[in-house]
């Protein structure tokens, strides 16, 4: 039996718990998941790798990657700030490779990627509100207050626009969170075998 290739890209604002989410996924189920690394413009944070976290990328070669069409799609996050980018060659060599590539990217690359491949899985991380993420932005402490701002503004944008994603998980409770994605997941892999 083979395994069908499948794209699944999963949003949620900064702050909300979807790397936390994600690593114990990829840690402890037995699906065929590959995490697609992005490339960015921005400058790594303490302990992220090039090659692992992201690609990390100036922005006059990611211009010339974006011009040659190395992106499936690639957006400015925050307003005036870096880029961040899907490789085109990363998803489709992992779908043709029968893996689940996983997409963690915004809701207008989520967009993007909806209308290049109507069938991809979207799944949405919210909050339980505003005022929660915040609070958990603010412990994490990686940003500046004025990127803090930003990125809560974003997150409301974000929350407001997420209608279209197919699945939503609400992380109130970590262990919920993550049997709700459980869930989400297996139902997937019982749509898939062929
Ligand atoms: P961070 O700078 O915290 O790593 O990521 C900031 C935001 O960029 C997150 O919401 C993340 O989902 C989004 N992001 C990361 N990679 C990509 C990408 O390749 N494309 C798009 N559209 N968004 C991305």
């Amino acid at each position: 039996m083979s395994m069908k290739g499948r794209v699944i890209v999963v949003s949620g604002p900064s702050g909300v718990g979807k790397g936390t989410l994600l690593k114990k996924l990829f840690a402890e189920s037995d699906l065929p998941l590959e995490m697609s690394v992005s490339a960015t413009t921005r400058p790594p944070r303490a302990g992220e790798l090039n090659g692992v976290h992201y690609w990390f990328l100036t922005r006059d070669d990611f211009l010339a990657r974006r011009a040659r069409g190395e992106f499936l799609e690639s957006f400015e996050v925050y307003p005036g700030g870096a880029l961040y980018g899907t490789l085109r060659e990363t998803v489709l060599h992992a779908v043709d490779n029968g893996k689940w590539i996983v997409l963690e990217i915004d809701v207008k690359g989520a967009k993007s990627i909806l209308e290049q491949i109507p069938n991809a899985d979207t799944i949405f991380i919210a909050p339980p509100s505003v005022d929660a993420l915040l609070v958990r932005l603010q412990k994490r402490g990686t940003e500046t207050p004025e990127d803090l701002a930003k990125r809560l503004k974003q997150a409301e944008q974000e929350i407001a626009e997420s209608g279209f994603y197919r699945y939503r998980v609400v992380n109130d409770d970590l262990d919920v969170a993550y049997s709700d994605l459980l869930k989400i997941f297996n139902s997937l892999r019982e749509s898939s075998a062929i």
